[in-house]
């Protein structure tokens, strides 16, 4: 096997790929905190991390995959570590339980990740079923000198630890210069150190979700459900732990600090991060408020009617932005995401999406070509290097928009051969064959989705003519006739809506 090499965050190199204990490789990737829909900033980090997933187990490697859901500890300044936690402000707002949140949302992400055609991850754990294992870790790191108690709350002394570690060694930025540049402790004089962490609070009497601890009745801090999640399922040190940039100066600089505060153990050999979507340069984030949900993008599947972000409006997905021309398939809007590198930023626009979808099409129409291409004994091309460019590529720390180029090349030749310009033989026909299969299906996880969306297209090109057509009973006043396209229209499963400007209609 050629080497795999990664970018690692620590060391700013790209480094040959060795596992601590081959085939096995541990994986975690910070998953979503559920207090609302994700968007597709969101959607872009998990589909960034399911290629490098789908990838490792392409080599043979045999893969456990973490990826957590946060359902407790994300407050709202989540650099400060205060404010109210995001789901119980959303559980407030509601008036439902914070667990009724949380599931909730996470229906609508798996959904979300599954027209995305992301692959699910072998454990998927939550922060609020890990709470023994938060306190567990706490005692030893309170233990080890790491931290300390104040009134109930649990704080992680980093100036102490840095002492001894490199607390920026994810940054790249020097103790000094981060505690020069963080805020007084204005409010928050129980902490030593004006980069202080919680890593356990007392709940104030408001405060939904508490549990008991040692120190207070309480709830654990953000970052150590991922240290103790992580250690729990992968071990003390790990292979690859990934998350979007905007972990690395706060949230993975704190699980760092926390893991070795508690075990004396570098806990991950390879930090991966993926960049930012953006919008108009932007980066998309709930707090902005410039987010896209996958609903308002999406065409074609269906969700699942068990689902409660499935009302009926949506049963159906026909995104209708308006920053948009038009609605796009999921696959489409993948493809998307591939053809930027995962560590550079992806501009998310109509112009942007409209180009890839075409990109898309070609080359999944060059696939149905290929099928019916018929050999030749002699070829007049050779692609022999065709296959080995594209593990290149992904050696070459899983470059997506490089493979999408050699795919392209192989669009090219089909494309050739199918006009008489070239010849190809059986041996090319297979490796063809394989590239895609193993590179556009497997790797990439694209696939075609022609027959989903050309069953809506007829759908909607059906029921609109059978509203017209109703229309014009109405128009001569053959009532018997409208009233029963009407009634079967419903029978059928349609909901029509009448209104001054016209009649609308939806999958019930
Ligand atoms: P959150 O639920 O906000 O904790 O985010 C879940 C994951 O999505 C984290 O790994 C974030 O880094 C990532 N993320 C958030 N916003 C974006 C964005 N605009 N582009 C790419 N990834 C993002
Ligand atoms: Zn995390």
């Amino acid at each position: 096997m050629q080497p795999l090499f990664i970018y690692n965050t620590v060391t700013r190199k790209k480094e040959e790929f060795k596992p601590l204990n081959p085939p096995f490789v541990g994986f975690y990737v910070c998953g979503p905190t559920l207090y609302s829909d994700v968007h597709i900033g969101n959607c872009r980090t998990f589909t960034s991390f399911d290629i490098m997933y789908r990838y490792l187990l392409h080599l043979g490697y045999k893969v456990r995959y973490v990826r957590n859901i946060t359902d407790v500890g994300h407050l709202e300044d989540e650099v400060a570590g205060e404010g109210e936690d995001r789901i119980g402000k959303q559980a407030r707002l509601k008036q439902l339980e914070p667990m009724e949140i949380v599931q909730r949302y996470s229906f609508g992400f798996r959904e979300v990740m599954a027209l995305l055609n992301t692959l699910p991850p072998s454990v998927e754990p939550t922060a609020s079923g890990h709470i023994p294992e938060q306190i567990e870790m706490i005692e030893k790191i309170i233990e080890n000198g790491y931290a300390y108690v104040e009134d109930g709350n649990v704080y992680f002394n980093v100036e102490k630890f840095a002492e001894h570690n490199n607390y920026g060694v994810l940054s790249g930025r020097s103790i000094e210069d981060q505690l020069n540049n963080t805020r007084e402790l204005d409010g928050q004089e129980e902490k030593k150190g004006r980069l202080d962490f919680a890593l356990w609070k007392k709940a104030k009497p408001e405060h939904i979700m508490r549990w008991n601890s040692p120190w207070s009745v309480g709830f654990p801090g953000w970052h150590i459900e991922c240290s103790a999640m992580s250690q729990k399922y992968l071990g003390n040190t790990f292979d690859i732990h990934g998350g979007g940039m905007d972990l690395i100066p706060t949230h993975h600089t704190n699980e760092i600090a926390q893991s070795v505060g508690c075990c004396g153990q570098v806990p991950v050999n390879y930090w991966v991060h993926t960049n930012m979507l953006t919008l108009n340069g932007q980066k998309m984030s709930r707090s902005l408020g410039n987010v896209f949900l996958p609903v308002e993008l999406f065409t074609g599947k269906k969700l699942s009617p068990h689902s409660p972000s499935a009302t009926p409006s949506q049963a159906l997905l026909e995104g209708k932005h308006p920053l948009f021309d038009k609605a796009f398939s999921p696959m489409a809007v993948r493809f998307f995401m591939m053809q930027t590198h995962y560590r550079s930023t992806l501009d998310f626009s109509n112009e942007a999406l409209t180009a890839s979808e075409k990109g898309f099409e070609r080359l999944m129409d060059a696939y149905k070509t290929l099928q019916s291409i018929q050999p030749t004994d002699k070829s007049s091309e050779d692609i022999s290097a065709l296959l080995q460019k594209c593990y290149d590529a992904m050696n070459d720390d899983f470059n997506t928009p490089v493979l999408i180029a050699n795919l392209f090349d192989c669009v090219r030749i089909i494309n050739s051969c199918n006009d008489k310009k070239l010849t190809l033989t059986k041996k090319d026909i297979e490796t063809l064959n394989t590239i895609y299969n193993d590179f556009v299906f497997q790797i990439m996880g694209l696939k075609l989705e022609e027959e989903q969306s050309k069953t809506n297209a007829v759908l909607h090109s059906v029921v609109n003519l059978l509203l017209d057509m109703r229309n014009q009973a109405k128009a001569d006043k053959n009532f018997g006739l409208s009233d029963e396209i009407r009634n079967k229209l419903i029978e059928a499963g349609i909901q029509i809506k009448d209104s001054k400007e016209g009649s609308t209609w939806k999958l019930n």
